[in-house]
């Protein structure tokens, strides 16, 4: 019996030990308390084993001494356990310090003993056939006593105090580390009171250490866990289940029953896998963990839900349960789908924007190589008109009602949105394009509102993608050059870029950036056309601009004043060809040549600068007489402002300028008109001198254009006269000036002072 109750207390005293060592590698603030506790019960219980194993009285009293010096140990670490463990301090310090010194004055008595001999004395018996030496208490002992169980006491009062104080589920760890200190104490009172032979209650010692570090440092309350996470996941506003090993469900929050439309109060969780089913369509229970999205209902009504899985395992990998959540992201998800909408659509018209459109546009390309593909862009011609007369809320509604008719006109595969201003842009496959439905559709457009029907002109430029990895930028542009073709003229309604209208493009680009540089060095100047008298005296000239290009050779204007006159430019350049036959006339007035130069006003110069004062600073500057320098006006800068124009033609004779008439008769010009335009001089078109079918038709108007201009003492001259027969007709009809190749043909300046000699 002794042998065993040695190798289970020598057992327990090595756990001990271990336990105590990795109580204080806790790193748990407890750690150090526990340690020392742990450590503290080992002196008793080797005494104990001291005294069981030995038949040696001197070793026993060495025993004895062990165990009862130790208890003092066990008592002040069990204190020092106690106030941590319990979380509380020492009322005082005088108090903690008092019993301290007691508990070593105690020891220090103890020890003594072997000399005076007033504490305890053993006396040998035979217990199982060997000398066992028993313990005889005295004074000492008693007093030991009396002090060991008033602490003791005082700890069980405590933890008593500590465990009715905590609730319940918190109370748990002290509740069985008071119990068992109260078994310990009742053991051992047994032994000590009872006189019995061998202590065996040491083995409660080890028991109590392995108790201690389990509840101080292991120990987790579960309850405490388990009811504040279930707290936590009924209160959750996600959906909760969870399901055991087999799949079955066995709990759910609150949200999750809403959601399953199960009752509140209604356990049947048994039906929950059933009922998500039955919502969410299928879904896998048991394999790893998941997440998924589900759209419920539709439209306005759409509900979004995050479900997400996940699985216990054990440590063998077995699954012994999953949790399913049900997030509903509705919310979120319609704030998304918004800020989506607008950042991808336009909001007037609710048609796709330019952006995303594009982006559209792009990843179709890309993506697919099979089908060909063509991009338009739908523009309202006019739309400033539209604005100015009816104003901007009909223009808006006319943007709207062509979103609208893009959506019902639209083909199966195709793309579309507003690229801003009044231009669509439209994507589809070339198939799905019938050029003849279109211009119908093109042609019968008409805005209704409540007043009337308006019919609005809308004209469409197509590119047909052959370029691969453009982006969409560019194939807006290529439709936008071709709509550019047919640009202000009616009844035409849909053109297909082509690489001429890109080269035409691009040719029109490289020379306005050129312009100012060629005028700089001269390589654009004016030429002369010498005018005639009837008695074949040169009188005049027209300054024709010519561009003697590095690259592209002699340009003539029909070449590039178009260009200018459709950027602007062209006002640039006139302004250029006035000065330079304002140079030429103040050198001609040095030499006392007393020759006019006529020069040409684009209708487009009046957009872009006061004609006027343009031309009357400059003769000033160039201190010329303005005789001298003719103007060559045509009756397209009637079109608009009449009376202003009007106005500043009469301001121009005032000044002295003598105003030409070009091209008469090449356009719709009416005779009738020369009585309300103030012109000193018609140029009468050379369309009349061109053989033509009817011949004497051609004569006759021209001869009674003559004699009319001579009755309104305008004076009249024939552009484009080639041959001797023509002049000397002219003449018969009474013309008075002549121009064309007949004289000479348009030459450099040089060259025309040096004809003029001759001449
Ligand atoms: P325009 O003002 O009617 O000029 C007369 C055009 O007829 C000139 O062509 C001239 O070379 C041509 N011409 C003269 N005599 C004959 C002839 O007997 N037979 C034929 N077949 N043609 C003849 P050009 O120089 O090519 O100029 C073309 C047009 O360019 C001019 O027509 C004028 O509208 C414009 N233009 C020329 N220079 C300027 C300029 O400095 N500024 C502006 N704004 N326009 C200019
Ligand atoms: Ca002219
Ligand atoms: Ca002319």
């Amino acid at each position: 019996m002794r042998i065993w109750l040695s190798v289970i207390l020598i057992a327990l005293a090595i756990a001990v030990v271990i336990l105590a060592f990795r109580a204080r590698r806790s790193g748990k603030p407890i750690g150090a308390s526990v340690s020392l506790l742990l450590i503290a019960l080992l002196p008793p219980m080797i005494g104990n084993l001291i005294i069981i194993v030995s038949g040696d009285r001197a070793v026993a009293n060495a025993g004895s001494l062990i165990y009862f010096v130790g208890m003092d140990l066990v008592m002040f670490s069990l204190l020092n356990f106690t106030f941590r463990f319990c979380s509380i301090k020492w009322p005082s310090r005088i108090l903690q310090y008092l019993v301290y010194a007691i508990l070593v004055a105690d020891a220090v008595s103890l020890l003594l003993n072997p000399i005076y001999g007033h504490a305890f004395t053993l006396e040998p018996i035979m217990v199982e056939g060997s000398v066992y030496y028993n313990l005889v208490p005295l004074l000492g002992q008693t007093i030991h006593r009396v002090i060991d169980y008033t602490v003791f006491f005082s700890v069980l009062v405590i933890f008593l105090v500590k465990v009715r104080n905590t609730p319940r589920i918190n109370s748990e760890r002290y509740t069985v580390i008071l119990l068992s200190m109260v078994f310990i104490g009742l053991w051992q009172t047994f032994y000590v009171f009872s006189g019995t032979p061998v202590d065996r209650s040491m083995i409660g010692y080890g028991v109590f250490g392995l108790l201690v570090y389990f509840f101080a440092i292991y120990y987790r309350s579960m309850r405490l866990l388990d009811s504040m996470l279930s707290d936590m996941a009924s209160r959750m506003t996600d959906a909760v289940y969870i399901f055991d090993g087999a799949g079955e469900c066995v709990w759910s929050n609150e949200s999750g029953k809403k959601l399953t439309g199960m009752a509140e109060d209604s356990e049947s969780y048994e039906s929950i896998p059933r009922r998500l089913r039955s919502m969410f369509g299928y879904y896998e229970q048991q394999n790893d963990d998941w997440s998924s999205r589900h759209m419920l209902g539709e439209d306005e009504n759409a509900r979004y839900y995050i479900m997400k899985k996940r699985s216990t395992v054990d440590k063998k990998g077995r699954v012994t349960g999953s949790l399913l959540s049900i997030h509903d992201n509705t919310d979120d998800q319609k704030v998304l789908l918004k800020e989506k909408y607008n950042a991808t659509h336009d909001p007037l018209t609710g048609l796709l924007n330019k952006e995303y459109l594009s982006q559209l546009i792009e990843e179709r390309t890309k993506d697919d190589h099979d089908t060909s593909y063509m991009v338009g862009v739908l523009n309202v011609s006019n739309f400033k008109l539209v604005n100015d007369v009816f104003g901007s809320d009909f223009g808006d509604y006319t943007l709207r009602c062509i979103g609208e008719w893009l959506r019902i006109s639209a083909t199966e595969n195709m793309v579309y949105g507003r690229l801003g201003g009044d231009n669509f842009g439209i994507f589809l496959p070339v198939e799905e394009f019938n050029e003849k439905y279109v211009k119908d559709l093109l042609a019968d457009f008409v805005v209704e509102d409540d007043k009337s029907t308006h019919h609005i002109l809308m004209q469409f430029g197509v590119y047909e993608i052959t370029e691969e990895g453009l982006d969409a930028a560019s194939m807006f542009d290529r439709a936008r050059i071709a709509l550019s073709t047919i640009k202000g003229e009616y009844k035409k309604y849909i053109a297909v870029y082509d690489e001429a209208m890109r080269n035409e493009v691009l040719w029109s680009q490289q020379l306005s950036n050129q312009l100012k540089d060629a005028i700089a060095e001269r390589q654009i100047r004016p030429y002369l056309q010498p005018m005639v008298d009837r008695n074949g005296k040169i009188v005049g000239a027209e300054a024709l601009v010519r561009w003697d290009h590095p690259t592209y050779g002699f340009l003539s204007p029909g070449r590039f004043i178009p260009v200018f006159e459709e950027n602007g430019m062209i006002a640039t350049l006139d302004r250029y060809i006035w000065r330079c036959a304002c140079e030429i006339l103040s050198r001609w007035k040095e030499k006392g040549i007393d020759t006019f130069i006529s020069v040409n006003i684009s209708p487009k110069d009046f957009y872009f600068m006061d004609v006027a004062a343009e031309l009357m600073g400059i003769v000033s500057e160039y201190d010329i007489d303005p005789a001298m320098l003719r103007i060559e006006i045509t009756e397209t800068i009637m079109m608009t402002e009449v009376n202003a124009r009007i106005q500043m033609l009469e301001q121009l004779r005032e000044f002295g300028f003598t105003v030409e008439m070009d091209d008469f008769g090449s356009g719709y010009s009416s005779l009738n008109m020369l009585k309300d335009i103030p012109v000193d001089v018609i140029k009468i078109d050379m369309v009349f001198l061109t053989e033509t079918s009817d011949e004497n038709k051609a004569k006759k108007i021209l001869h009674s254009v003559i004699t009319l201009s001579n009755e309104l003492k305008i004076e009249s001259l024939t552009e484009g006269v080639e041959t001797e027969p023509q002049y000397r007709m002219l003449k018969d009809m009474g013309c008075r000036l002549f121009q064309g190749f007949y004289f000479s043909k348009p030459m450099p300046v040089e060259d025309f002072e040096r004809f003029c000699e001759i001449a």
